[in-house]
């Protein structure tokens, strides 16, 4: 029999698959021997089996009621006992944390006659109360499914008519008379009375939480996070300790050390006479951590005593929840705390320092994607600026745009192209589409461990919280300022999630510290720990990896910056950007010849501006390799639109000012007009059929080399031919290459000018034939980029616009394959291409030069296949120079 159900005693850290994050690390401190109330955890397997079969897998009951009779032994009272009752919690927790998007049902077991109890023990009738209105509150929502709104209206109704805002104020007969109204919202919404019996209220609790796994906003939250969709949830069951038992008491969150900035101190919210969500959600303005301090100080030191405990026995920044109940302090999670990029930096080094984990370690702790984020730009610190108002610095970074004020509105306008920020007082997990919409969230509630502030560092989106001093009208859509000034939906605000400042208007923004850095830049005084930590990993990443990393640049410059930032050469250049602009005539000239006289003096004009362009790329990479490719572009790009030169020549025939000229220029355009360009005559097709082009090319590659090596400059061009499909079309290349080089301009102290001749593998017929094409290339270079629209039979620029979003809804992709390479199909094709093209050619240099050389995932997976090297754009060299040392380690 498969078991579904295990103690807390049972299980431990390393089981989050089974028991969740939340299960396995309540199952850790228990075993650490730290206060975590009793309670047990049911299987994300048996959840699963709920899920797939609609109804609880057999036996699942059964081990429920064994856990619970033992519970109920451990705290010596049953379920829902009426004089003394046993409450407990049920809540979600998936292996991957996703904050707020389950559920949680608090105090379970209350009803009409344990609530009288419940009373008596506590001795306090309006905490009884109290705990009862927010089960029925909490079990109608979530349970029952009834619009939270309804509930909460009673509530602010009940406020109202006691003259207060803060709930406080309600004394017991308030709560005993909300429980009514509650339970007359559940008769009128549900269609049935709030379940009186206990065990009733856990078993449905139960399911709803199993059923949370599928609700709308926890689909969104992972397919951004890119969690998958089977995990399910497991379940944990935990008996409850009250934060609601007076000023004596209280519910906290905390960080074991700045989750923004990676800082030792303390970083934490607490809240007196409250439970559970009622810190998060901003209900009341929290205290400040250290403020317990003052309040309770043998709770407050044995609080820091269990941080620095969980840190060092999870090595890292560890997130904590607790609860005091009546000077006990009680553990209520833990789990290593999300964190901003700077952050994840700094204190995996610190870690690393403190002698909990060694430098392999600190690499595997960053992540591509965190590098990236701090090579952003940051406001400029000297820009004229308004500033409306600080609020919390809750997740880093600059970004401005048109405040909007709803979710629906911040998609609506992302999608129409605009840039917005969403203004909330504070966010729920509903406003999720619309933080993921948004340049940035600003709220005027919450603190650093609010909804908004969580979700948005882990999506790495810039926020600002819990800047109070403005008044947040989301009826009316505007903000006021403390000084009167108002921002209406549309007007233009910037926020600094940095330092927590937020401008009326745009400010302009500058480089970041770390892009600093990268470009070799000094005098880097400020966020020096953070370019120190960077500067640490990045040498320890570069001194592991086995991939070499270049850079697809095709100028001078560009390889010169790409040089600043480590590319070890070019993996490509394209020369078609080179023929574009004012060389186009050039190109039209030269496809446009009907005689080979026209056709060579187009040539002999091209040729020196090439070998000018070959020259300032090898003196940029000098003693590097340089990987260029022919011409690659369907011919048509290089010649005038075909509607509109017809349109042209139509008018021009009606005037009569037709020219002979222009007549046969549309004779020419209409002639090589293609259906499907991107299938047609491009690549080393049009090499073959373009006589000459591609020998005009080869001699500018070599002979600008032969010059600079005659001067003892270092080149090593590598000629690359594209779109090759057969082995056929590579000798012939190849065939006119040999004559090229044998050119005494091409040659150096009598021989060819050192070189090497590849060909790009982007269709899936060259992988299956590499052991063909090996024999006459000397390297492979991947163009994932065709390959994949080849082997999906996607055309990249029509797809992309039309059905992909769709498809990433359905979660037919979890990312596009255009974004992430397509690991199982277009990677199989990369394997393949590898195997056979090194059987044939041991030496065969491996390269891929796709957009998919600089995404982290492919980055691991080319290590994997064995690859000498990717190349990607000049930004992100360092983010595939950090992956590439990760996979390696
Ligand atoms: P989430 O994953 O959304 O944080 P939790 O299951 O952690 O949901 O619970 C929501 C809130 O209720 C948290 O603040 C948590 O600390 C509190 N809570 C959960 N179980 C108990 C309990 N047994 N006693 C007291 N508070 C609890
Ligand atoms: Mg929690
Ligand atoms: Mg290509």
């Amino acid at each position: 029999m498969t078991k579904f159900v295990y103690d807390f005693a049972e299980g431990d850290r390393d089981q989050k698959d089974l028991l969740g994050g939340k299960g396995a690390n309540l199952a850790e401190m228990t075993n650490l021997g730290l206060p975590v109330p009793p309670g047990f955890t049911i299987t994300t397997e048996a959840c699963r089996a709920y899920l797939a079969d609609g109804r609880e897998p057999d036996g699942l009951a059964d081990e429920v009621t064994e856990h619970l009779v033992a519970l109920e032994q451990t705290m010596g009272k049953q379920l829902g006992q009426a004089d003394d009752p046993l409450l407990v919690s049920v809540r979600s927790g998936a292996k991957f944390s996703m904050p707020g998007m389950m559920e949680t049902v608090l105090n379970v077991g209350l009803n009409d006659r344990s609530v009288h109890g419940l009373a008596t023990q506590a001795g306090d009738e309006r905490f009884a109360w109290d705990s009862y209105r927010r089960l029925v509150q909490m079990f109608g929502a979530t349970v029952l499914g009834i619009e939270a709104e309804h509930f909460h209206d009673a509530l602010e109704d009940a406020k109202k008519a006691k003259g207060t805002t803060n709930d406080l104020d309600l004394d017991a007969g308030d709560f005993t008379a909300l429980v009514e109204t509650f339970k007359g919202v559940v008769r009128e919404h549900a269609g049935r009375e709030f379940p009186q019996d206990p065990r009733e209220q856990m078993d449905l609790a139960i399911r709803a939480v199993f059923d949370s796994w599928n609700s709308p906003r926890a689909n969104v939250y992972r397919r951004q996070e890119r969690i998958p969709a089977d995990l399910g949830t497991a379940v944990s069951v935990c008996s409850m300790v009250f934060g609601n038992l007076g000023m004596d008491s209280g519910t906290g969150v905390a960080f074991t050390r700045d989750p923004a900035s990676g800082e030792q101190g303390i970083y934490g919210d607490y809240l007196q006479n409250a439970q559970g969500e009622d810190v998060v959600a901003g209900i009341r303005n929290t205290l400040h951590l250290t403020e317990l301090e003052r309040i309770d100080k043998a709770c407050y030191d044995q609080l820091l005593e269990i941080m620095s405990t969980l840190e060092r026995h999870y090595r890292d920044l560890c997130d904590i929840e607790f609860t005091i109940e009546r000077g006990k302090l009680w553990m209520l999670q833990t789990r290593v705390g999300k964190r901003t990029a700077a952050a994840a930096f700094t204190v995996a080094c610190q870690l690393v320092d403190e002698g909990l984990i060694d430098m392999d370690e600190a690499l595997q702790r960053v992540t591509g994607a965190q590098l990236a984020q701090l090579m952003f730009p940051r406001f400029d610190r000297d820009a004229e600026k308004d500033l409306l108002t600080t609020g919390m610095n809750a997740s880093p970074g600059a970004a401005g745009g048109l405040a909007v004020f709803d979710s629906a509105t911040a998609v609506r306008r992302a999608r129409a192209g605009e840039k917005v920020i969403l203004v909330r007082r504070e966010t729920n997990p509903d406003d999720l589409d619309g933080m993921i919409a948004a340049e940035g969230v600003l709220t005027s509630r919450g603190g650093r461990t609010s909804h908004a502030a969580v979700v948005a560092r882990g999506m790495g989106k810039t926020a600002v919280c819990g800047a109070e001093e403005l008044e947040v009208d989301v009826r009316a859509k505007k903000l006021t300022a403390a000084d009167g000034r108002e921002v209406h939906e549309g007007d233009t605000i910037s926020i600094d999630g940095t330092n927590g400042e937020v401008y009326l208007g745009e400010v302009p923004v500058v480089a970041s510290p770390v892009m600093s850095y990268f470009e070799g830049s000094t005098g880097l005084a400020e966020n020096d720990d953070l370019v120190a930590a960077v500067d640490r990993i990045m040498r320890h990443a570069d001194a592991g990896r086995r991939l070499r990393v270049r850079v697809n640049a095709d100028t001078g410059e560009d390889c010169a910056t790409a040089r600043t930032f480590g590319a070890e050469g070019v993996g490509l250049c394209r020369t078609e950007h080179m023929f574009l602009g004012e060389r186009r005539e050039l190109v039209e000239a030269l496809v446009l010849a009907e005689t080979q006289d026209e056709r060579e003096k187009a040539l002999a004009t091209l040729l020196p501006l090439q070998i000018e362009d070959f020259t300032a790329i090898y003196r940029a990479m000098a003693g590097l390799p340089v990987t260029i490719r022919l011409l690659d572009p369907p011919l048509h790009e290089f010649l005038p639109d075909l509607t509109e030169l017809s349109v042209e020549v139509a008018v021009a025939r009606e005037r009569g000012e037709l020219t002979e000229e222009r007549e046969e220029l549309l004779a020419s355009v209409r002639r090589l007009h293609e259906q499907n360009p991107m299938l047609g005559l491009r690549g080393v097709r049009l090499g073959i059929a373009v006589p000459g082009l591609y020998a005009m090319q080869v001699r500018a590659i070599t002979r600008a080399a032969a010059t600079l090596a005659a001067e003892g400059t270092t080149v090593l061009p590598e000629i690359m031919v594209p779109l090759v499909g057969t082995v056929q079309e590579l000798q012939a290349v190849a065939a006119e290459i040999a004559q090229v080089v044998a050119e005494p301009e091409s040659l150096v102290d009598g021989e060819p000018v050192a070189h090497q001749i590849g060909t790009m593998i982007e269709l899936p017929r060259a992988a299956l034939v590499a052991a063909q094409i090996a024999e006459v290339a000397q390297f492979f270079s991947f163009g994932t980029n065709d390959l994949t629209q080849t082997t999906w039979g996607f055309s990249r620029d029509d797809v992309e616009s039309s059905f992909f979003s769709d498809y990433l809804e359905s979660g037919i992709f979890g990312v596009s394959p255009f974004e992430s390479l397509d690991t199982e199909g277009v990677g199989e094709l990369v394997e393949i291409a590898s195997w056979r093209g090194r059987e044939v050619r041991h030496d065969l240099k491996l390269g891929i030069c796709g957009e998919h050389g600089g995404d982290p995932d492919s980055v691991h997976f080319f290590h994997h296949a064995g690859l000498d090297y990717v190349s990607c754009s000049p930004f992100r060299i360092p983010v595939a120079r950090l992956e590439a040392g990760r996979a390696a380690t």
